[in-house]
């Protein structure tokens, strides 16, 4: 077995950047008894991560559709351990729902995908009286959740102090300065030394309005980007998201016009919601668009979490935990340089 010259079980560890996959690599060493320090750039509204501007859906039946079955492997173990760790999470299932021009397209994603039952249009207004006759029939993955980044990254970053970790915000840190074992988990700000990492921009607007309810996310078959909308509890909704291969963060009016269009498609009321915010974020990407675990003398980096850092951060973390423990290697993700 490969023995990596990171396996001091007594070293402390530090882990830079405190986004999903920061947070879940300091939460699983603290709790394993490990000396951890998280250095965060911003300060704890965390505005600078693209972990603010996400979804937060857990939902790796539909990411199937166009995801590598890594992707679904490591999901699936994300799931226990979002479950294990966090049981308030959301597993209300998703929806996903078609417009009548888009139905080859809704039975090719019915194909692509698993874990789903087809629901009639009685079905789906039991499950979301909100969407009563607006669709005839739709997909239900009953095992998917979702969480509120803006919310769960608080929780994440109190529950590592509450194992005994520190977190440095405005902490700009850089690894040559730092003791013991490093987890790289800047995210794009990487790129310095992972050269081939991009940024995918995410559009995202969050809207108002007390006269929809939803339970779930809701997706939308769409020609060009999955489009969905996100209850976020106190009436609002998220509704996102655009992938688009730019790395700056404005809001296009066409990306905009295409996510308000899809609100108002789930249901009109949406054309009367206040509109909140307007947001972008860059999602990490190597050119495969696959996570990548790169363990080297001198420290660990977790990057490339794309469209699934919300998914992926839980199993990343713990192939990292049991590299580090036991010189664990996953074939798929890790690679030792
Ligand atoms: C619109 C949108 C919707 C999305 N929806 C979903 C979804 O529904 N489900 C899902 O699973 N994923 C989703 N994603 C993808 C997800 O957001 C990303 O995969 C994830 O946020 C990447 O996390 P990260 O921790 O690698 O990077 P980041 O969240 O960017 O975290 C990196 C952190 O490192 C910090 N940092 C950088 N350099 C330094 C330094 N030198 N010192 C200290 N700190 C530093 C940064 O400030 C930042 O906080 C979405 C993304 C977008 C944009």
């Amino acid at each position: 077995m490969y023995q990596s010259s990171l396996s001091r079980g007594d070293s402390p560890v530090s882990i830079i950047g405190a986004g999903i996959a920061g947070a879940w690599q300091a939460l699983l060493f603290a709790q394993a008894g490990h000396a951890v320090t998280l250095y965060e750039r911003s300060d704890a509204a965390m505005t600078l991560a693209t972990s603010h501007w996400a979804g937060g859906m857990l939902a790796p039946w539909c990411e199937a559709e166009t995801s590598e079955p890594v992707i679904s492997r490591l999901g699936l173990r994300s799931l226990d351990l979002w479950r294990e760790h966090f049981p308030d999470t959301a597993f209300n299932g998703s929806l996903v729902v078609a417009h009548a021009r888009d139905r080859a397209d809704f039975e090719r994603f019915a194909k692509l995908t698993s874990g789903h039952r087809r629901l009639d249009a009685a079905e789906v207004s039991e499950l979301e009286p909100s969407l009563e006759g607006r669709f005839r029939d739709a997909l239900f993955y009953p095992d998917e959740g979702h969480v509120e980044p803006r919310r769960v990254l608080p929780e994440l970053h109190a529950r590592i102090a509450e194992a005994g970790g520190i977190i440095k915000f405005e902490n700009d840190a850089g690894a040559d300065e730092l003791d013991g074992i490093v987890i790289d988990c800047r995210g794009l700000a990487a790129r310095d030394e992972q050269r081939d990492l991009r940024g995918v921009k995410g559009e995202m607007i969050v809207v108002e309005t007390s006269e929809v309810e939803l339970s779930r996310p809701v997706r939308l078959i769409h020609p060009r980007w999955p489009l969905y909308v996100i209850p976020r509890g106190d009436g609002r909704f998220m509704l996102g998201a655009t992938s688009i291969e730019a790395e700056d963060t404005g809001v296009s009016v066409r990306s905009a016009l295409e996510l308000l269009g899809a609100a108002y498609a789930v249901h009109p009321a949406f054309a009367e919601a206040r509109i909140v915010e307007f947001g972008s974020g860059l999602r990490p990407a190597f050119p495969d668009n696959l996570p990548r675990i790169t363990v080297d003398k001198k420290k660990i980096a977790v990057n490339g979490l794309y469209r699934h850092g919300f998914l992926l951060a839980p199993a990343l973390a713990e192939l990292t935990l049991a590299h580090v423990e036991r010189g664990a290697i996953d074939n798929e993700v890790m690679r030792c340089v």
